[in-house]
């Protein structure tokens, strides 16, 4: 079986807050976030052998108690994420996924499977465009993120509350300028572990669609939304 494959670190002590552990990312996303930190693996494609991946977590099981898969979007590769996560269980090792939960029913399919213990999910604010980017993932995505992401939500907050998911969270990623809608958001939030997290802000895609901006660096760009300081994430927390 093969897995389009982004990446591998064989040892993350940033992944999973307690634990050390290896990160998988898959190949492949069906957004277009501003701030991707892996915006070279959204698309294209090296396909290999999911052993391969094994193998390599077998080399580094000295030294991690778990895997993370991450992204791209790994739930969008079903079948080569199901099949590595229940060969690492089989290893002994803990799994966490790092998602924008796009995909609820591979999420269930993860945790009725008994094939997760952690799950963070990405969720989008509203304002970042990604909504019209699907290049080449339209048929994975007839439905708008929102839907499918208030379904994921529901399903972790639900298998969390009954203690069939023992770590989740939800992450937001933050920016000067987006305050008040990552502050909206939170605010229809389930209860649980919320994490804010400085993005670097790149663009949007409709500078180029509606406003022109596309000539502007991408410098130019961050410049125009400054990170926040340390007291302005402190006060909105
Ligand atoms: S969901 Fe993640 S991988 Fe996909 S574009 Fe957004 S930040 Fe990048």
């Amino acid at each position: 079986m093969k897995v389009n494959y982004g990446g591998f670190v064989d040892l993350s002590t940033i992944d999973w807050p307690g634990r050390a552990v290896c990160t998988v990312f898959f190949r492949g996303c069906p957004l277009r976030c501003s701030y991707c930190h892996n915006a070279t693996i959204q698309a294209g494609s090296d396909l290999r052998d999911i052993n391969e991946i094994l193998d390599a977590i077998r080399d580094a099981r000295m030294l991690v108690s778990g895997v993370i898969f991450s992204g791209g979007e790994p739930t969008m590769q079903a079948e080569p994420l199901v099949a590595l996560a229940g060969a690492v269980k089989e290893m002994g090792l803990a799994v966490g996924v790092q998602t924008n939960g796009y995909f609820p029913d591979m999420l269930a399919l993860l945790i009725d499977g008994g094939l997760v213990d952690r799950i963070a999910l990405d969720y989008k604010t509203r304002w970042e465009g990604f909504s019209k980017r699907w290049e080449g993932y339209a048929e994975k995505c007839a439905h708008d993120y929102t839907t499918q992401a208030a379904r994921s939500l529901k399903i972790c907050d639900e298998a969390s509350q009954s203690g069939r998911l023992s770590d989740f969270e939800v992450v937001l990623t933050i920016f000067g300028g987006n305050e008040k809608e990552v502050l909206e958001i939170a605010g229809h939030l389930p209860r649980g572990t919320l994490v804010l997290q400085q993005g670097v802000f790149k663009r949007f895609w409709k500078d180029w669609e509606e406003t022109g901006n596309g000539d502007l660096s991408d410098e130019e760009i961050a410049s125009q939304r400054q990170p926040l300081t340390v007291g302005e994430l402190e006060h909105l927390a």
